[in-house]
């Protein structure tokens, strides 16, 4: 079999897969932040195991309230009526009641249109329930305290 970049990170995936299942992860790492690109947190702090590199423990704190959570306790968005950040379960009960009082009802709006040209023109559109949840969520996040 020629080798082949491709077939060299396979056998390094199955190597490391085979490693971390046998481990028992006997040295963890200290609480630092978890990176998915070079300067890019991804918000979290992670412990490692230091001999297999598998993750252990996850933490970040509530987007909302500031706690800190660990992995259990974490309530993410769905992408759709709020971003995908985490909060703590008190502060998703919070954006549930907050949402419910704010109900998505297809209002037309009027939207600024750059065209390529340079020139600026505005359309009516009828807000889409995406749009109408960012607007409310991005509210939610500017109000003060608990
Ligand atoms: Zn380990
Ligand atoms: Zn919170």
């Amino acid at each position: 079999m020629v080798e082949t970049y491709e077939s060299l990170r396979e056998e390094f995936d199955r190597k490391v897969e085979a490693l971390r299942k046998r481990c028992t992860h006997p040295k963890v790492s200290d609480w630092a932040v978890e990176w998915w690109a070079l300067a890019h947190s991804t918000g979290h702090e992670v412990k490692a195991c230091e001999i297999c590199g598998a993750v252990v423990n996850r933490r970040t704190r509530c987007s909302k309230c500031g706690r800190l959570l660990e992995e259990k306790e974490f309530v993410k968005g769905d992408g759709k009526t709020r971003a995908l950040e985490v909060f703590c379960q008190a502060c998703e009960d919070k954006w549930m009641e907050f949402a419910k009082r704010h109900p998505y009802v297809p209002r037309v709006v009027e939207m600024t249109v750059h065209a390529t040209d340079g020139s600026v023109s505005t359309k009516k559109e009828t807000l889409s329930e995406g749009m109408h949840y960012m607007e409310v969520y991005e509210e939610f996040m500017k109000e003060r305290g608990k």
